[in-house]
């Protein structure tokens, strides 16, 4: 029997930060190493172009996006690596579904509004499409759950429902995604704990090509509650409980663990034991990365390789939908 299939995508938008690897990159591999799912990961370029965006780093963007794929322990021998638009049936199927997509709904999503605010100068109607297009991305490969951080469970609800509009319409054609959420979820700006970690707001971001240095020097200026004793409580001290969840994800330990390892001892201590903690989980990862970034042929080439494959899934199913709408004169 087959395998259900898994699908996600990283935006090439800049550099990834924590939030990224421990809502989703590291997440990745750890479902692609257990051999359960059909893995599908692509760069979400497409997506990517909502934001103010300049060719020539684009380019540079989207390589190094795979290049934190690979490095992180994406193998293209287990899973599929491609570049969304490479596979043209992404666009087409985006452009099938919007037309049962409510616009009443689409304007409740949160992270249209958010950017509305954010890049104000710039509201187009790519972002408004953002969940449409990330319907198409999963629903092309039939996947059956979508490792996700909290931000984008919005958007698979919103699937959700564009699935059960479609099939009640035209049969069963798509499969309702389930999201996979990591105990990480929302990490938070080091610079301000209401405000998600994001690409696009980088003075919050501690990013993964960070040098050791600069990771020691973000996390001792990241902001802290009043107080100055560890004890994880998100409502009361959101800063501090946000610097602990990243120790536990990063360190693979428990908070009570945390708790314990500084009693007694200061915010100073903690962040310095925070950083260390950082330095040495990234270290290997930072390592692979130059490798593969000095060698940006095989990037391409296991991209290419993993165009081809998507394409061929992609393509059967595009035909499926085109057939039960009646566009298909065969
Ligand atoms: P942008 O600001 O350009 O939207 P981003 O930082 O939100 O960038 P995306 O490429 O949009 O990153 O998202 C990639 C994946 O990382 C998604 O699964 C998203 O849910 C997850 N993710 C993004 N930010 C966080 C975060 N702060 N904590 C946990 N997961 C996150
Ligand atoms: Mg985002």
């Amino acid at each position: 029997m087959s395998k259900p299939v898994l699908v996600s995508g990283i935006q090439p938008t800049g550099k990834l930060h924590i939030g990224n690897f421990l809502g989703a990159l590291k997440n990745f591999v750890t479902l692609q190493n257990l051999d359960e799912y059909d893995c599908f990961f692509f760069i979400a370029d497409l997506h990517s172009l909502t934001e103010n965006f300049d060719p020539k780093e684009k380019h540079d963007q989207i390589v190094n996006v795979a290049a934190d794929y690979l490095a992180a322990g994406l193998n293209p021998k287990k899973s599929v690596i491609f570049q969304q638009s490479e596979v043209p049936a992404h666009s087409e199927l985006a452009i099938i579904l919007n037309n049962f997509a409510s616009i009443g709904e689409m304007k409740r999503m949160t992270q249209f509004k958010d950017k509305s605010k954010s890049q104000a100068e710039n509201v187009n109607m790519g972002l408004f499409d953002y969940p449409v297009l990330m319907a198409a991305d999963v629903f092309l490969y039939d996947a059956a759950v979508v490792p996700i951080g909290e931000d984008q469970t919005q958007h698979l609800e919103l699937a959700r429902t564009l699935v059960r509009k479609f099939n009640a319409k035209f049969g069963e054609t798509f499969i309702e995604p389930e999201p996979i959420l990591t105990e990480a979820k929302r990490i938070m700006s080091l610079d301000d704990p209401t405000k998600k970690m994001s690409k696009s707001r980088p003075q919050g971001c501690l990013f993964l090509d960070d040098e050791p240095d600069v990771i020691r020097k973000k996390i001792q200026r990241a902001v802290t509650d009043s107080g100055n004793e560890i004890t994880y409580d998100p409502e009361r001290k959101p800063a501090l409980s946000n610097l602990m969840n990243i120790y536990e994800n990063m360190a693979d330990i428990r908070i009570d663990e945390i708790k314990k390892k500084f009693q007694g001892k200061g915010y100073g201590d903690f962040k310095k034991g925070l950083a260390e903690i950082i330095v040495q989980a990234l270290a290997p990862f930072q390592e692979k990365k130059r490798k593969f970034l000095a060698n940006p042929d095989i990037i391409k080439k296991t991209l290419a390789a993993g165009n081809k494959k998507a394409s061929l899934i992609a393509d059967k199913k595009i035909k499926e939908v085109k057939e039960k709408i009646g566009l298909s004169l065969d």
